[in-house]
């Protein structure tokens, strides 16, 4: 797939000390089948490269100190670029009700968007409303009737013997009487060469005015969603695009092509069939997902948000000192850790290599285990914490009962704080690159 073909190119130019036009021309081959592989439409992928060869046959990349790693950057700019730069956020602010329109495919998903949009908005103590136009599909207008129930949503009561002009027109008034906020309006799936079809949903546009034009769109169908969403696009003004079914095998290509090809922004995308499977698109965290770069940013704030800075500090100089790092900074830094979410969520956000080395502790177990070891360093005295080659035999088994473990238990936690101080006195020597490159073997 897409992350993992990206990933391998990676992996080649970090290794790489020295770039020469070559290898980029090479990188930039493979860079290049990859997309065109996750049917990232033609035009995208030539700007794309043109865009990523220029900048890395620059003097930002080449005077750099790690050339491989800053073409990474390079490509990962980029791709958030074409992708919109930032998180276009849903438009409300209209006179209330505020319509948001759905339109798309049949089975593209628009029901079952329409349902988590309410879900979404009603959550942000919206009243919102739902309503269905599809009198077309057998069962269309039950299907978000009955999920406008679950999700305790207010929908309109329209019928298949209605026209949808009249549901739309009957919608705008009962909303207008009862005060909603929002109104989410489900319309029946045609295809963008059906003229009929496509005058209805013009005209219902003209009706409504809605503030969003969504176009629903399915992730898997790679280009024929891009095509399919840009021709759509030159009857109806779309403001939007939702990509759904995210979740499954899709080749990705349509997330990356879709802005650059309809103009439109990637509002939502879709990644379950529940009605909570709907998330905000980040153009950033997509690209870093993509690359197999983790959810770097997201990790970055939640750091920011818990990490005590003062105790970060404090053992960032002791480290830089050179002094001895002890079992109560060892204490410090599993709290601190724990303090970011623990284990499980961390490598959640983690990049695939760094995931994959910490993968040996596991998320959930690696959790418990840190709380043992910080039971077993709570029934050690304070000099045992400072010198921890005194604790000899009778003091093992002594920590060991107090902490409620076996012996052994006590073993391997000594040896562990003995690797990691082997680590520390590492990066006072060496430096942080030095460390780093040490773990990527
Ligand atoms: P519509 O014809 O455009 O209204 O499409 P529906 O909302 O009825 O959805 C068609 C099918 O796609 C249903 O089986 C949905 O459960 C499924 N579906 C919709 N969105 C998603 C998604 O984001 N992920 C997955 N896995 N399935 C989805
Ligand atoms: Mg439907």
């Amino acid at each position: 797939n897409l992350s993992g073909r990206l990933q391998q190119v990676i992996k080649t130019l970090r290794g790489q000390a020295r770039l020469t036009e070559d290898n980029i021309s090479d990188a930039m081959r493979e860079v290049r089948m990859a997309l065109l592989e996750a049917d990232v439409a033609l035009p995208v992928v030539k700007d794309f490269i043109a865009q990523v060869k220029e900048r890395a046959q620059g003097r930002e990349v080449l005077q750099s100190l790690s050339p491989g790693q800053a073409v990474i950057q390079v490509v990962h700019e980029e791709l958030t670029r074409l992708m919109g730069e930032q998180n276009s956020e849903l438009n409300l602010a209209a006179v209330p009700p505020a319509i948001v329109l759905m339109a798309g495919l049949q089975g593209s998903g628009k029901t079952t968007t329409s349902a988590k949009l309410a879900r979404l908005l009603k959550g942000q103590k919206k009243k919102v409303l739902l309503a269905s136009a599809d009198v077309y599909r057998p069962a269309a207008i039950e299907q978000l009737k009955t999920l406008a129930a679950s999700l305790e949503v207010d929908c309109f009561d329209s019928n298949a013997t209605q026209k949808p002009l009249d549901i739309a027109a009957a919608t705008l008034d009962y909303a207008r009487r009862h005060y909603y906020d929002v109104v989410i309006f489900d319309t029946a799936g045609r295809l963008g060469i059906d003229e009929a079809m496509m005058a209805e949903i013009s005209k219902l546009h003209t009706l409504l005015k809605p503030i969003e034009t969504l176009f629903v769109v399915d992730a898997m169908q790679g280009q024929d969603a891009v095509n399919t969403a840009r021709a759509f696009g030159e009857t109806l003004p779309l403001t939007g695009v939702v990509l759904t079914k995210l979740d499954g095998d899709a080749r990705g290509g349509a997330a990356l092509s879709v802005r650059h090809i309809t103009g439109k922004p990637i509002k939502f995308i879709g990644v379950s069939e529940k009605v909570d499977g709907l998330e905000p698109f980040h153009p950033e965290r997509m690209a870093s997902r993509v690359l197999g770069m983790g959810d770097v940013l997201s990790l970055i704030e939640q750091a920011q948000k818990n990490v005590d800075l003062d105790e970060a500090k404090r053992f960032a100089d002791k480290v830089k000192s050179g002094k001895s790092f002890d079992l109560d900074d060892f204490k410090a830094q599993m709290q601190q850790m724990r303090n970011m979410g623990g284990m499980a969520a961390l490598m959640d956000k983690m990049p695939a290599q760094v995931a994959g080395m910490a993968g040996q502790m596991g998320g959930e177990q690696g959790d418990k285990a840190m709380r043992r070891l910080e039971g077993i360093i709570n029934s050690m005295t304070p000099s045992e914490r400072r010198k921890p080659e005194i604790i000899k035999a009778t003091r093992k088994r002594r920590i060991a009962a107090g902490a409620g473990v076996q012996v052994q238990e006590v073993n391997r936690l000594l040896n562990q704080f003995e690797e990691a101080q082997k680590m520390m006195k590492m990066i006072s020597k060496g430096g942080m690159a030095k460390m780093m490159r040490a773990m990527q073997g």
